[in-house]
């Protein structure tokens, strides 16, 4: 497994890859759910690229960008074992030189809920994924359905601007108790833990209702954040059911929609989804 710091010595090592190539962008602090993607990555694709980076353009100023949690010995571990081919780590000056002034915004599926929460969150996450694309040369690139309101962003950017490449959607990796898996995760003391299984138990009744014929947006978010209001640690930032595409809010489900949430647990801010079919 090659590990590679600087794009020049990235598009050296690109000369000689097999085709197709898989790329799996992560900001590291590596658990299941980046597994799950790079071992789909490694069945389809001759080359697997992965990519570390905890990119700054897609923090807030108040957010977490200095204290999130970082084990890169242990991620190049875990990627040798996984089968990785190369490992992409550049440092924030490789990425963002003196005098960067490029972006990309991709409008309307940005300007609800996560990027009302997050203002810029999806300009920095496309702008870093255009960069990435193009400095790997990727013809597929991972993404996690965890993070839903990212990969329908991406998956618009991809299709306005003819990028050249595929972008595969991996389900979401869980804990034993339903809590989808977060680098994030590990901010949480054993009561907040504990608590944070809420954002599960508000999804699955949804689900639940869904499946049991209700085709009611109200009484589905009724009901989760009636569940998620029972939990005293529990901030609820949204629940909503939006289009797996434009996020648009939903009010009724006579086709696929995806039922998200956000929570804030103590300091920390969780999301996940779940998609409820017809
Ligand atoms: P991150 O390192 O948090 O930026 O995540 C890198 C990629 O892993 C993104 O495409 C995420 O959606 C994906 N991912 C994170 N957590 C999970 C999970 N629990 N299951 C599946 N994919 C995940």
């Amino acid at each position: 497994m090659e590990v590679i710091r600087a794009i020049s010595e990235l598009k050296a090592s690109r000369a000689g890859w097999q085709r197709p190539v898989g790329l799996v962008p992560t900001m590291g602090y590596l658990h299941e759910g980046h597994t799950a993607l790079v071992r789909r990555a490694r069945a389809e694709a001759a080359t697997v690229v992965v990519t570390i980076f905890v990119n700054p353009t897609q923090f807030g100023p108040t957010e977490d960008f200095g204290r999130y949690p970082r084990a890169f010995e242990r991620d190049l571990a875990l990627l040798e074992s996984e089968g990785a081919d190369v490992v992409f780590a550049p440092a924030p000056s490789e990425m963002y030189p003196e005098g960067f002034s490029s972006w990309v915004d991709v409008e309307k599926v940005t300007s609800r809920f996560e990027g009302v929460v997050r203002p810029g969150h999806f300009r920095g996450v496309a702008t870093v994924c255009n960069k990435l694309f193009n400095i790997a040369d990727a013809d597929r690139a991972y993404f996690g359905q965890k993070d839903a309101q990212q990969g329908a962003v991406i998956r618009k950017m991809v299709s306005d601007l003819n990028m050249n490449l595929d972008i595969v959607v991996v389900p979401t990796v869980r804990e034993a108790d339903g809590l989808a898996m977060s680098s994030r995760n590990c901010y949480l003391n054993p009561r907040e833990r504990s608590a944070a299984v809420v954002l599960f138990s508000a999804l699955n009744a949804a689900r639940e209702l869904h499946r049991g014929g209700c085709r009611d947006a109200i009484r589905i978010t009724g009901r989760m954040r009636e569940i998620l209001s029972r939990e005293d640690l529990a901030q609820v930032d949204y629940a909503a059911l939006v289009d797996p595409d434009s996020f648009e809010e939903l009010q009724s489900l006579e086709r696929p929609a995806l039922a998200v949430v956000a929570v804030r647990i103590g300091s920390t801010r969780l999301i996940d989804n779940m998609s409820l079919q017809n």
